[in-house]
């Protein structure tokens, strides 16, 4: 979608190879500022690498990386969070002595705010860092980051080992910053809180960016027609290889064909089959992320199964 708003992180065309293995492929996405850009994917498929390459830890073999329209500056730091996955904190420290750290490294750290998010996440600051949970880890390392207000922010699942009610904090706190100005990209592999908080979304696979838009009109232009018949669902002649479908799925009665771009044509073509039921509905983030990639975890499968036959 083309708003005209500023393109705070840019990446164009960004690739990434670990010897002969491919990291990242031809990957380009933009976060504007006040919005959130949420990155789906499956296990190795490039989502730590993109943030690292993005953020000068890793270096790309090709593509270019802008903030703000500039390159990766030193002076840009002051306005960047990156919370990483693995934990970057040390153990041998309190949490107040990273606090202390974070507000003599950055001029917009503020002290209040970095209060009250301690006593949000409610873990010990007095305690070393070996000392948190892996999850109160996680809420020190937010808090030094939303303490800064940052306005441009790097988290990579930054839920992880958080418990629901901290993982809704988390969201809160993404929201309120992007309706403060910041842009925000950050991974995740919970669906529902992609959906939630992310309006402009990626889903990767195997290095490659599979589908990305916005939230709102991905879930518009996909949909899945679900029709249940009185015996085992019949194949269709025409079905699997119509453009407009992803993926059919059969399992027992049921039917689903997952579908973009105007579905009626499939609808009728099923509706031939005299089904005993059949509804279009919305897909929602998990139906596209399944659809996306799924064709790709069944032919593993099917190897498997060949394999052990
Ligand atoms: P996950 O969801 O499991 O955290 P990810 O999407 O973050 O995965 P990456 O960590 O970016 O995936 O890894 C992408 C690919 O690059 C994987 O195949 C991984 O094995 C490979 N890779 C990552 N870092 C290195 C490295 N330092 N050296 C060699 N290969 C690497």
């Amino acid at each position: 979608m083309t708003t005209g708003k500023t393109s705070m992180i840019s990446v164009q065309a960004l690739s990434k190879r670990y010897g002969p293995n491919v990291a990242v492929e031809d990957l380009s996405l933009s976060v504007e500022r006040g919005s959130i850009f949420g990155l789906l994917g499956t296990n190795g498929a490039g989502k730590t690498t993109t943030f690292k390459c993005v953020l000068g830890l890793a270096f790309p073999n090709s593509g270019e990386v802008r903030f703000d329209g500039e390159p990766l500056r030193p002076e840009l730091f002051e306005r960047m969070a990156y919370v990483p996955e693995t934990s970057a904190l040390y153990g041998w420290m309190t949490g107040y002595d990273h606090l202390e750290l974070t507000k003599r490294s950055f001029r917009r750290y503020d002290a209040e705010r970095a209060r009250k998010l301690v006593e949000l996440f409610a873990f010990d600051p007095k305690k070393r860092v070996k000392q948190l949970s892996k999850g109160q880890q996680s809420a020190l390392a937010l808090t030094m980051a939303f303490a800064m207000r940052p306005d441009i922010m790097v988290l990579d699942e930054p839920s992880s080992g958080l418990d629901p009610v901290h993982q809704r904090h988390v969201l809160d706190l993404m929201i309120d910053a992007a309706a403060g100005g910041a842009a925000i990209l950050f991974s995740s592999h919970q669906i529902g809180q992609v959906e939630r908080a992310a309006d402009h979304v990626a889903i990767m696979h195997k290095g490659r960016v599979l589908i990305s838009g916005d939230v709102e009109e991905l879930r518009a232009g996909e949909k899945v027609v679900e029709a249940t018949f009185d015996g085992d669902a019949p194949p269709i002649s025409g079905l699997d290889t119509d453009p407009h479908v992803r993926r059919v799925m059969r399992q027992g009665r049921v039917l689903r064909a997952y579908i973009r771009d105007g579905g009626n044509g499939v609808a009728n073509l099923i509706g031939q089959s005299k089904p005993a039921s059949l509804r279009v509905l919305n897909q929602n983030l998990e139906d596209i992320f399944l659809a996306a990639v799924g064709d790709d975890a069944r032919d593993t499968m099917a190897t498997l199964n060949q394999e052990g036959a």
